[in-house]
Parts: structure tokens; C-alpha cells; sequence
């Protein structure tokens, strides 16, 4: 039987970053690979897809992948176009993502592959493409069982929940967690006390959606992209502070939390700091919770 593991290609979020004070966390936007006794699933479609894709390319045992896409802002799609296996007949490559319809995923894809942006489009794709109903609401994948969850940032964006059937694995790339609390919060004085109750409510609410949507995840991938001092800045702009994405998993009984879409203004430096932190809330909480620093490259191996 094939090995199981999960990959991670890209793990930096906004755009790529390819300096030499990047490296050892890597530069390529998100791409996660889960590969369960050789059925394969990629996670986004970042610029990390593109060393996926020459490496797929270069074997002949796997004809087919399933690629489910968080969301289609540039840095979850922007490696596609350089996807290899998509330009070779006898692939198959499904698609999965949020949107109304088929022709609606079909479109966010090929508008980035238009003219005058790219000088070839889907098109001339010669693999089978499949488009998977957005409708659907369980996707099989080998093993896997995958559903989704939206999650909070800008436009519809979906969290993913994979059961491989011996472990629970979810993956939120970009996700702004806790954002009424902080909102709230900060406005409380100017509500009525009416009003205050009204939105400890909705607040109280949002919290549980959160946890329950990470619940017992064996492995959870999670955007954790700013300080507290980015985040003073940054509210609302949908992603994570890493304080936050850790004292959600802490609380929803996460066993390993792989810290990621870093930041491409963090160097390795900035985000060994944040890891450093990351792990002394886990010890002030006398949590079990293992923290790791999601790293292009870095390969888990899989139950
Ligand atoms: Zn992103
Ligand atoms: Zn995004």
C-alpha cells in the first residue's frame, strides 16, 4: 500500500516571496498536498502547485487529482496556469470551490488566463477537466471524505474538513477567527446596554461556529498571519492573529496546529518569534496542543 502523507508546496500567504530571509519558511503561496494511499488531493492552487504539478508530471503511476480551492483570490490560484499535468492528455483533474454554479468556478478560473493578463487559456487545458458541483456537499476522494465550511474573509470562502477515515484533517487557509469579539469589543461603550446583550449573543455565536468547525481536528492548518501589532492595523482585513488561532485550537481540543499562511512581510526570524510565542500560550495553558510552523517542503506523515 502507498505511503500517506500530507505535503506542504506553499504555505506563504498575499504573494510569493522568494528572498533569502524567507527560505527556511519558503516563498510560495499556499498549496497542500494530501496524498492517502496514492489518491491525492492538493488544497489551493497557489504558486507552490507548480513544483507539485512538475513532480506529478514526471511519474506514471497517478493519472488524476482533486483540487479544492478555498476561495479564488490570486494567491490560491495564481500557480494553475503552470499546472503541468492540466497540459498532458490522460490526466483527469477535478475542480472544487465555492461559487452559484459550474459555469461560475469555470469562469474564476479562466479569467485569470484571459488576454492581455496570459498568453494561452483553459482552452488548451488537454487533460479531462471535471468541474465538481458547488452544490455538493460531500466530495469523495479515494478514502477521503471532504466537506466544507465558510469562513470569515472577504467574498465566500470555505474551510475544508478531510477525513482521511483514520484521521480528521482541516484546512483554513485565510480566515479572520474571532472578528466580531474584536470588533465588538472595541465599540462596546457606544451600545445601549440592550444592544450589548444583543451582540455578546451574536459574539457568544460566532465563537461556537468557530470551534465547532475546528473540533478534535487531528491536524489543523490555519491561517496565522499577523501579530497582535498587525492586527491592530489590519482588523477586518481577514486573516488571523496567531494569539487567537491558538487559544481557538487550545479550546476546541486540536491536537497538532500547523501555524500558516505566514505573512510575506515576516522573514523566518519573525515567524520562529511568533512560534516561540505560539508555544508559551499553549505552556501558560498547560495545553496539549502541538504547534508547528507550517514550512514549504515540510512532509507529515499520515495514519
Ligand atoms: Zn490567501
Ligand atoms: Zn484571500
Amino acid at each position: 500500500m502507498a505511503k500517506s502523507y500530507l505535503h506542504f508546496w506553499g504555505v506563504r500567504g498575499s504573494h510569493a516571496s522568494p528572498f533569502d530571509s524567507h527560505l527556511q519558511v519558503g516563498g510560495n503561496t499556499s498549496c497542500v498536498e494530501i496524498n492517502v494511499n496514492g489518491h491525492i488531493l492538493i488544497c489551493d492552487a497557489g504558486t507552490g502547485i507548480i513544483t507539485l504539478g512538475n513532480k506529478l508530471a514526471a511519474q506514471q503511476n497517478i493519472k488524476e487529482v482533486t483540487v479544492i480551492l478555498t476561495h479564488y483570490h490570486w494567491d490560491h490560484i495564481c500557480g494553475l496556469p503552470f499546472f503541468e499535468p492540466a497540459f498532458i492528455p490522460g490526466w483527469k483533474i477535478n475542480f472544487y470551490g465555492p461559487g452559484e454554479s459550474i459555469q461560475e468556478m469555470k469562469q474564476n478560473l479562466d479569467s485569470q488566463m484571459q488576454a492581455p493578463y496570459f498568453p494561452i487559456n483553459t482552452e488548451n487545458w488537454m487533460a479531462n477537466i471535471n468541474y465538481i458541483p458547488p452544490s455538493t456537499k460531500k466530495i469523495r476522494v479515494g478514502d477521503m471524505v471532504v466537506k466544507h465550511h465558510c469562513v470569515h474573509h472577504p467574498g465566500i470562502t470555505y474551510g475544508y474538513t478531510v477525513d482521511t477515515g483514520k484521521q480528521k484533517i482541516i484546512y483554513v487557509s485565510d480566515n479572520e477567527c474571532q472578528f466580531l469579539d474584536k470588533s465588538i469589543k472595541m465599540k462596546m461603550t457606544e451600545f445601549s446596554e440592550e444592544e450589548q446583550t444583543f451582540l455578546k449573543e451574536i459574539n457568544r455565536g460566532e465563537y461556537e461556529y468557530e470551534l465547532k468547525s475546528i473540533k478534535d481536528a487531528d491536524i489543523l492548518i490555519h491561517d496565522s498571519q499577523y501579530t497582535p501589532e498587525d492586527y491592530e492595523i489590519k482588523r477586518g482585513w481577514g486573516h488571523s492573529c496567531y494569539v487567537d488561532v491558538v487559544n481557538s485550537s487550545i479550546d476546541a481540543g486540536v491536537k497538532q496546529l500547523y501555524l500558516f499562511h505566514h505573512d510575506p512581510s515576516n522573514d523566518d526570524s519573525a515567524i520562529e518569534e511568533i512560534h516561540e510565542k505560539s508555544i508559551n500560550i499553549i505552556q501558560s495553558r498547560n495545553s496539549s496542543l502541538k504547534c508547528f510552523i507550517a514550512r514549504e517542503g515540510l512532509e507529515v506523515e499520515l495514519n
